[in-house]
Order: structure tokens, then C-alpha cells, then sequence
């Protein structure tokens, strides 16, 4: 099982970083986890949300979220919409499923006719 992220919105902050206090450097990012099978894929329900500093490479954790950090986040927070949590089946399964189809008409189709394979 193999877990990929989903970016679903990524945006640039114009506050202030906690740490080196540049006003360019912060960046807001959403994120929706996805478990990978060869057969399937599902989303998980919950958005994983970071706040780094591309300028200092901090990340920015909420304890040293200031007032108008929380406040542009409640912003975009709103924005994100999550994919809708389910499951997803890959072209592997289909193919799965269409050779065990053929495979069961097949045997019922010799056990109603054992002669065909003589004919
Ligand atoms: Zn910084």
C-alpha cells in the first residue's frame, strides 16, 4: 500500500514568518492523503494542512501561529474543499475482473457442453 498527497490548494501568505520575520517567505499549504493499491485507491476524509517559510525553511507550527497567521488560515481553510472519500478502482481491477468473467463462462460453458473440446 503506497500513501500520495494530494495537493488541493496552496497559497502564498503576506505575514510576517514567527522565526525570521520576512514578510515574503511564508506559504499555506492543503493536502488530502491517498492510499494507493494496485487495485484500488481511496482519499482519507481529513485535509493535512502546513504553514512553512520557504525563506528560513521552518516549519511553521500553530504554537507559533500569531493572530493574523490563525486568521488568514480560518480564511483559507474555508476555501478547501476535500475530495469526497471514496473508493476508486484502478484499470488492473477491471482487468481482474473481465478475465475471471471469461474464465467462469468459459468452464460453464464447457460443463453444459463437455464436447466442444472435441468437436
Ligand atoms: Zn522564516
Amino acid at each position: 500500500m503506497k500513501t500520495e498527497y494530494t495537493i488541493l490548494k496552496k497559497a502564498n501568505l503576506n505575514n510576517n514568518c514567527p522565526v525570521c520575520f520576512n514578510t515574503d517567505g511564508l506559504i499555506i499549504s492543503f493536502k488530502q492523503k491517498e492510499l494507493k493499491t494496485a487495485l484500488f485507491k481511496r482519499n482519507a476524509k481529513d485535509v493535512e494542512d502546513k504553514i512553512e517559510c520557504l525563506k528560513c525553511k521552518s516549519h511553521i507550527y500553530p504554537a507559533l501561529w500569531t493572530k493574523d497567521i490563525e486568521m488568514v488560515y480560518d480564511y483559507h481553510r474555508k476555501t478547501v474543499t476535500p475530495t469526497a472519500s471514496k473508493v476508486r478502482f484502478t484499470p488492473l481491477f477491471y482487468t481482474l475482473v473481465i478475465i475471471l468473467f471469461i474464465i467462469v463462462a468459459a468452464t460453464i460453458i464447457y460443463l453444459k457442453n463437455p464436447e466442444i473440446l472435441n468437436s
